[in-house]
């Protein structure tokens, strides 16, 4: 069985009609049926039990609040932990990006190691319903409903330059899938990459199968992230390299928080392996 943590800053667990608490009646079902494991920290716990949600399901768990560790221990379980059956295998953390905590070091430290360890870090309601959808198409339960809403969205794909070869070979993978979307949109590197990879495919010539932005760096992540602000990007896939100092790490913070600021809208995958695992279950 997985086991993922759970945290919820304030603004999204304190009231019944709440983020948490849509996501947590939205999936009761699906929960259950996976048997899902869920470390909650403290106050998102309290908060579930407040609301008498995910009620008598013994796979949740309380760890300590914030303040005692216990976004910090998610970060030391997603690298595997201390001692065996410690580790976490992805973490649902609903960010509201003007609450101090959303930008503490634990919380940064977690959402690294997700990065590395190849690992979900799910900063949206919508992403965590998707994600609920997409472990159970993998357990065959069910779940396309909510793994795979394509039609008619936009898809923002950008790659670090470490990254760009996997961008690449893994819009090749699934450019039938990718190509289903209404728009795709890109950072200006990673965008031309995957224009040529579409061009030599087959795709129209003269017509671009990513609509490109700036390049990161001069200002790309900003322009997706004020389309995402819009609703005009539903998606964003942004294979991050979280090995090297990032001159740009300001533009890509202001993307993520883009999306958390559109958590019932807008799902973002950080990571190939994630990617990897939401095509497998949309294409199955
Ligand atoms: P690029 O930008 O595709 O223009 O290289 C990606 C990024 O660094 O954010």
């Amino acid at each position: 069985m997985k086991r993922f943590g759970l945290v919820a800053n304030r603004l999204h667990r304190q009231d019944a009609d709440g983020a948490l608490a849509g996501w947590a009646r939205a999936c009761d079902a699906g929960i259950r049926a996976l048997g899902l494991g869920l470390h909650a920290v403290g106050g998102t716990y309290d908060a579930l039990e407040r609301l008498k949600l995910l009620s008598d399901y013994p796979p949740l768990a309380r760890l300590p609040s914030g303040v005692e560790g216990g976004v910090m221990r998610l970060a030391s379980r997603i690298t595997g932990g201390l001692a065996p059956g410690d580790e976490l295998d992805g973490v649902i953390y609903l960010v509201d990006p003007v609450d101090p905590s959303s930008l503490y070091p634990e919380t940064q430290a977690l959402k690294r190691q997700c990065v590395i360890h190849g690992k979900p870090f799910i900063s949206t309601a919508a992403g965590a319903a998707e994600w609920i959808g997409v472990e159970l198409v993998h357990a065959k339960k069910g779940g396309a409903e909510l793994a795979g809403a394509i039609e008619g969205r936009t898809v923002a794909l950008i790659a670090h330059d470490a990254l760009k070869r996997r961008m690449v070979d893994f819009a090749s993978a699934h450019f039938d899938l990718l190509s289903r979307f209404a728009t795709r949109v890109g950072t200006g590197t990673t965008g031309g990459l995957l224009n040529d990879l579409a061009w030599s495919r087959g795709w129209p010539a003269g017509k671009p199968w990513v609509n490109r932005y700036l390049s990161g760096p001069m200002g790309g992540d900003a322009q997706i992230a004020e389309l995402v602000l819009d609703r005009r990007c539903d998606k964003v896939i942004f294979f991050e390299d979280p090995h090297v100092a990032r001159q740009h790490e300001a533009d890509i913070q202001l993307l993520e928080r883009a999306v958390s600021a559109a958590t019932h809208d807008t799902t973002c995958f950080n990571s190939p392996v994630t990617a990897e695992r939401w095509a497998a279950a949309v294409t199955a």
